[in-house]
């Protein structure tokens, strides 16, 4: 178990350090992570920083894997927590110091650097069930209640609203949480903040795409917080219509993916977008 979880970092630690050395996004960021965050720093411990994004929006970024980012969701009546990070003490205590209303966890994707240890905090959570199959690996030491989600609920927290959209590539139960009235959303790494490991197929990561890029103008969405967030690369409109062009070429054969000879995790094909990068299993990615 340890040492899955430990190849699985050493995986996501290549795969993000190549990606950042190729393409425009590469030579922007070459020489390391280099955030460039403009939000304000309000709390700063051990194993986390939190910044704050608007008055009631708040940032915490890991210092393990990538900037590892949970985002503190607050409305007149209750909180939310998107993401618990990898190895965060006292994670509750920390956004009960923040926002002074009852916080619930909500998860993006269960990967141990979105459900690390500060899972066990809270006595509840809630992912998407198509990301059961990554709990054994991942969670199972998890005491609490596992609640699921269902595509297209709202989370009400009392004059602000969440809504729930399955994003399905990353992992089968990759989730986007969609905060309409400030146009943007908080989308783990379903589209990968620069850096997608897709461990489904590209027809899966073309749906997700086709979806969110009508949802995005539909509700006029600026933007999405990734799951690593470092300042200079939210989720675009721009980066979804790239992302899904590269999908279609995938598909119809019009692009065509590198083998990547360290396939660890079975991500053995590697294709690269307009500043990004798609990690994929050649056998069962291209579908
Ligand atoms: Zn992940």
């Amino acid at each position: 178990m340890k040492k899955v979880i430990l190849s699985f970092f050493a995986m996501l630690a290549t795969l993000v350090l190549s990606a950042q050395n190729s393409g425009t996004e590469g030579q922007r960021l070459r020489g390391g992570f280099q955030p460039g965050y403009q939000e304000e720093i309000i709390y700063e411990g051990p194993d986390v920083i939190f910044r704050q994004i608007d008055e009631h929006t708040w940032v915490g970024n890991g210092k393990v894997m990538a900037n590892e980012s949970v985002y503190l969701i607050e409305g007149a009546d209750k909180a939310v927590l998107i993401d618990a990070g990898t190895s965060i003490k006292n994670l509750k205590k920390i956004v009960e110091g923040i926002t002074s209303k009852p916080v619930s966890l909500y998860i993006t994707h269960v990967h141990p650097d979105h459900t690390g240890s500060a899972v066990n905090d809270f006595p509840e959570l809630w992912i998407n069930a198509a990301d059961v199959v990554n709990v054994p690996m991942f969670m199972k030491d998890y005491p609490g209640k596992i609640n699921y989600l269902t595509d297209g609920e709202i989370i009400e927290l009392g004059e602000r609203q969440l809504e729930v959209v399955f994003t399905p590539g990353h992992t089968p139960g990759s989730t986007t949480y969609f905060d309409k009235a400030n146009r943007y959303g908080f989308s783990g790494d379903a589209f990968g903040s620069g850096n997608l490991l897709l461990t489904t197929n590209f027809s899966t990561l073309w749906n997700s795409c086709s979806r969110v890029e009508r949802y995005m103008v539909k509700h006029e969405i600026e933007k999405m917080y990734p799951g690593h967030y470092r300042g200079s690369n939210p989720e675009t409109l721009q980066r979804i219509r790239d992302q899904k062009a590269v999908a279609e070429g995938m598909l119809d054969g019009t692009i065509k993916g590198e083998t990547n000879a360290n396939g660890m995790l079975g991500l053995n094909g590697s294709v690269s977008g307009n500043g990004f990068r798609i990690s994929y299993n050649e056998i069962m990615g291209v579908k």
